[in-house]
């Protein structure tokens, strides 16, 4: 059992968890940020509709609406800082039915409430002008400029990394299994050990509810609230640009059609409240109501161009609402809970504004020197020009060997995203990292070949490469073994 003592433990490493990390790593104090997964990254984190929004339609006067709308101009800077692929692509609500058109003042307003003042009305020839697909029936608009798209497993990714250059542990397979309040500090445990630490955050998105539990504040459960998507293909013939938004309902903002920063689209997502917390399957019925709600928006969108789906589990808290809560009779303690569908954008001012609670309840103030404020990103071989390629492949070979063809990703990619900390150890670590594996084949090609790659690079069998940790391994044997193994069986 491995023993730590750290002033700040951070539990969770999604948006949230490592944004605050990052934010901690500012400051003279250790810092260990936990996972229960074997990689940063999240769970809602790295599953949702990957757009930084305005907060123009979030609760106005709610500590979300101020936290969003606060958030969204953070991210040219930090994106910048941290070459995180980004763009301020704008979105365009379309409002088709007269119903929907009838909502459009009550928006407008909302979206002043919320001082996000850059959201203007469209009559329907100046959306069809913006985008010439949208559904020919509408009748108007809204046009709000800043909502962006993002690659949210990078935005991760590139936090825990910068996190991990000033300071801050990294402990991934690491789930807290209980949290005691010890005089003046908590101890956390795992099966891999026990955290000793002066300050506690809980950024442990669905699960917030069971950590507090182990402290004895049982006054909120979080559920899931399923979204599912598909993901277009780069090839689809579709020329939307903008972020397509229904207008909103109640309980959801909607089926979206949306290019995603790689330049493939994404639509979806359902909203379905389930009490399975590890439901992250996707249905056939989630899968075709999308389709034919993104119909409605831009009817030239077909099914046939999915190239794959996946879904996404909302952390809904009940009651509902952000809470960032510190506890009198826990001091040290702080909660992070109801961070639900806008969590990817708030996260940054979210670690903001829990920073200066965790300095009220007494957590040293005191600034780095030397804190390191820029990550670069693996080279991206395939967005590269024909002399930086040749350069590239001149000073390391591995960049003349393209693994994923539909991606143009190549070994030096994989090798680097494998080797910087926190490292990838799964083929799910080298997708998100370098896309190896996201295109059209889907990895049909790569399987094979990136599987090789992390065996020789982490020092492990090729029986031991998993998709996503363990319990996904992809190999159980070679094939003379196996056929020995069936004749063993059938003899007997
Ligand atoms: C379908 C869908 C669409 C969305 N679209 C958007 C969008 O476009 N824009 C936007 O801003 N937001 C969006 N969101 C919301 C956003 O994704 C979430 O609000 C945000 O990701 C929450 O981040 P988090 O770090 O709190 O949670 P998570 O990403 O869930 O991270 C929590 C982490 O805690 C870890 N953990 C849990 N229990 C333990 C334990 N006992 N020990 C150790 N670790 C533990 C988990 O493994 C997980 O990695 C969407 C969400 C969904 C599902």
């Amino acid at each position: 059992m491995d023993k730590y003592k750290t002033d700040v433990l951070v539990i969770g490493a999604g948006a949230v968890g490592t944004a605050m990390a990052r934010e901690l790593s500012k400051l003279s104090l250790k810092v260990i940020l936990v996972d229960r997964l074997n990689d940063v990254g999240g769970d809602a984190s790295k599953s949702n509709s990957a757009i930084i929004h305005t907060g123009f339609d979030a609760p106005p006067q709610s500590l979300e609406s101020s936290l969003v709308v606060h958030a969204n101009p953070m991210y040219d800077q930090l994106c910048s800082d941290l070459d995180v692929p980004f763009a301020r692509t704008g979105a365009v609500l379309v409002a088709i039915t007269k119903e929907e058109q009838a909502e459009l003042p009550a928006i407008i307003a909302k979206a002043r409430a919320n001082h996000v003042y850059d959201t203007e009305y469209l009559t329907a020839s100046q959306v069809l002008d913006l985008e010439p697909e949208v559904n020919p029936e509408v009748r108007a608009g809204l046009y709000v400029p800043r909502e962006s798209i993002i690659d949210p497993f990078l935005l991760v990714v590139a936090q825990a990394e910068n996190a991990a250059a000033n300071g801050v542990e990294i402990l991934t397979d690491w789930q807290i299994v209980s949290l005691n309040q010890d005089k003046t500090a908590f101890v956390a445990e795992s099966a891999a050990g026990q955290i000793e630490t002066r300050f506690v955050v809980n950024a442990a998105g669905l699960f917030t509810d069971v950590i507090s539990g182990f402290l004895g504040i049982k006054d909120f459960q979080v559920y899931p609230r399923r979204g599912q998507f598909h993901i277009l293909d780069k090839a689809a013939p579709l020329g939307v640009k903008h972020i397509i938004l229904p207008v909103p309902t109640k309980i959801t903002k909607g089926k979206l059609l949306t290019p995603t920063i790689h330049g493939n689209w994404l639509m979806g997502p359902t909203a379905e409240d389930l009490d399975d917390r590890f439901a992250h399957q996707t249905t056939s019925e989630g899968l075709q109501e999308i389709v034919n709600g993104v119909r409605k928006l831009v009817p030239s969108v077909k099914a046939e161009f999915a190239i794959t789906q996946y879904a996404g589990l909302r952390p809904v808290r009940n009651p509902g609402g952000y809470h960032i809560r510190t506890f009198e009779h826990l001091p040290g303690y702080l909660e992070l809970s109801g961070i639900r569908s806008t969590g990817l954008t708030s996260s940054l001012a979210v670690a903001r504004y829990a920073c200066g609670k965790l300095i009220e309840m007494g957590m040293p103030n005191k600034r780095k020197e030397k804190f390191i404020s820029k990550r670069k990103a693996i080279t991206c071989f395939s967005k590269a020009d024909a002399e930086t390629k040749q350069k590239l492949i001149k000073d390391n070979p591995m960049y003349g060997r393209v693994i994923c063809r539909c991606e143009t990703v190549t070994e030096a990619e994989m090798i680097e995203a494998i080797r910087r900390t926190p490292g990838a150890k799964d083929l799910d670590g080298i997708k998100r990292r370098v896309r190896a594996g996201l295109g059209r084949c889907q990895g049909g090609f790569c399987g094979m070949r990136v599987p090789r790659i992390l065996s020789d690079q982490l020092g492990i069998s090729m029986e031991e490469v998993t998709k996503k940790g363990p319990g996904s391994e992809i190999l159980i044997g070679t094939t003379k073994s196996l056929r020995i193994n069936r004749n063993e069986t059938d003899s007997l």
